[in-house]
């Protein structure tokens, strides 16, 4: 997002700033010093409960440093009225917090009213705002938020955030709650909303990915919010500061690389394959004396149709009363990424891979997608950093997600 045109954000300058909860041992967010520098968004990224609610939430004074200070556009924030200082800080949540009484309408221009703004302005201003994030006002304004999808309710969320046009916000976990594709959609959205708007934004999130697309600078934040990492997006996927943010660097990058190869560019097994004419003696023969090994059925044009293993082989006559049909299979077109998910859909450590026309081409393992994610990591690691070896940990399955909480920050 660094092409902004405009700015029209503000500094926000954090100085040692602590939070102690009454009654807690440690501080939830411990001496913490950081600059947000106007017009950038600036992502908190950290396992959940590491101080990111707590760090933002001080920003807008719902909660109140232990210690520290800080500063918004120059001013101490600790000297602001925090009614007046919440209205120059639009503040976005998850479940978008939209008051379900009110009208969608009623939702955005909410602050604009509180400030004092004349009728006719406001309604023109949750107008623009609705328009700005894709919802078009003559059908949404007098809806009721529960009459809205998820994600509907996210953009209307960002639109009341943005209404009374503040040079900061704050967003908290905004779209965490929203499916995939949707969560994509709504990034996409506030990049482009913030190509036009330049404000200063902290955004606070889990996932790691989300964190790299979105922010010109991100903050790696362990425990009680100490920043591990402060800089761009690529500086920190270059040349992650220690090993957690390597950890999270590392598994965000090799699951990237799991959907730009195909189940094609890697090394096949194979299993024993016959057609239904064979006879049950040669699959039994092809099978060995292991019992787990297991092998397929093929139909006259060489796909797949079940397999088999020696259990089934026990007083069979013919392959064509034997065996289970094929769950799901993977196609040498698929993306590795596909082909992990069909293993851990399965439960299998072994899927069956086809080529063309649904003919048998092999089979892929859940070694050599291991194997795969290692070596991409290595050249990863050598690429930019000799300074981590990234090899040495076991691929995490929970990586998939790519959620910092369940990495190994904590
Ligand atoms: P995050 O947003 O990263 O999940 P939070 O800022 O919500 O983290 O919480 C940081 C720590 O402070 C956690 O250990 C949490 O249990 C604690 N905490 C948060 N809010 C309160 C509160 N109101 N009272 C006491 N402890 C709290
Ligand atoms: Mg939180």
């Amino acid at each position: 997002m660094s092409e902004n045109t405009t700015v029209s954000g503000v500094e926000i300058v954090l100085e040692n700033v602590t939070k102690s909860y009454p009654g807690q041992k440690d501080a939830a967010v411990d001496n913490v010093s950081m600059t947000i520098p106007a017009g950038e968004v600036v992502v908190l990224v950290g396992p959940s409960g590491c101080g990111k609610t707590t760090t933002m939430r001080m920003i807008n004074r719902l909660i109140e440093p232990t210690s520290g200070r800080i500063t918004i556009g120059g001013e101490d924030a600790l000297s602001i009225n925090p009614n007046e200082l919440r209205r120059t800080i639009g503040y976005s949540i998850q479940q978008a917090g939209l008051f379900p009484h009110m009208t969608i309408a009623e939702n955005v221009g909410m602050v604009p009213g509180l400030i004092g703004w004349k009728k006719s302005r406001i309604s023109d201003r949750t107008d623009e705002m609705l328009d700005l994030v894709g919802l078009d006002p003559s059908l949404y304004r007098e809806r009721y938020p529960r009459q809205l999808s998820g994600g509907q309710q996210q953009r209307v969320g960002v639109a009341r955030a943005l209404a009374a046009d503040p040079p900061v916000l704050l967003m908290d976990e905004p779209f965490g709650a929203v499916d995939p594709i949707t969560r994509g959609l709504l990034q996409d959205e506030l990049m482009r909303l913030q190509a036009e708007l330049g404000k200063t934004i902290v955004f606070v999130t889990r996932d790691f990915d989300e964190a790299v697309k979105l922010g010109d600078r991100i903050a790696v934040l362990g425990n009680q919010s100490r920043i591990l990492q402060f800089d761009t997006p690529e500086a920190v996927l270059a040349n992650p500061a220690d090993d957690t943010v390597a950890g999270f660097v590392g598994s965000g990058a090799a699951l990237k690389q799991l959907t730009l190869m195909r189940v094609r560019d890697i090394e096949l097994s194979d299993v024993p394959v016959m057609g239904e004419d064979e006879s049950v003696e040669s699959m039994s023969t092809a099978l060995g004396r292991d019992p787990e090994a297991w092998g397929i059925i093929l139909d006259a044009r060489r796909r797949p149709i079940r397999w088999t293993d020696r259990r089934h082989l026990t007083n069979a006559k013919s392959l064509r009363d034997v065996g289970v049909p094929m769950g799901e299979m993977v196609s040498t077109q698929s993306t590795l990424q596909d082909a992990l998910e069909a293993l851990l859909a399965e439960g299998n450590a072994t899927a069956t891979v086809t080529g063309k026309r649904g003919e048998y081409a092999g089979t892929i393992t859940i070694e050599a997608l291991i194997d795969t994610i290692k070596t991409i990591r290595s050249q990863h690691a050598h690429d930019h950093d000799d300074d981590h070896d990234n090899t040495a940990e076991d691929p995490d399955p929970d990586v998939a997600r790519n959620d910092v909480t369940t990495g190994n920050a904590s």
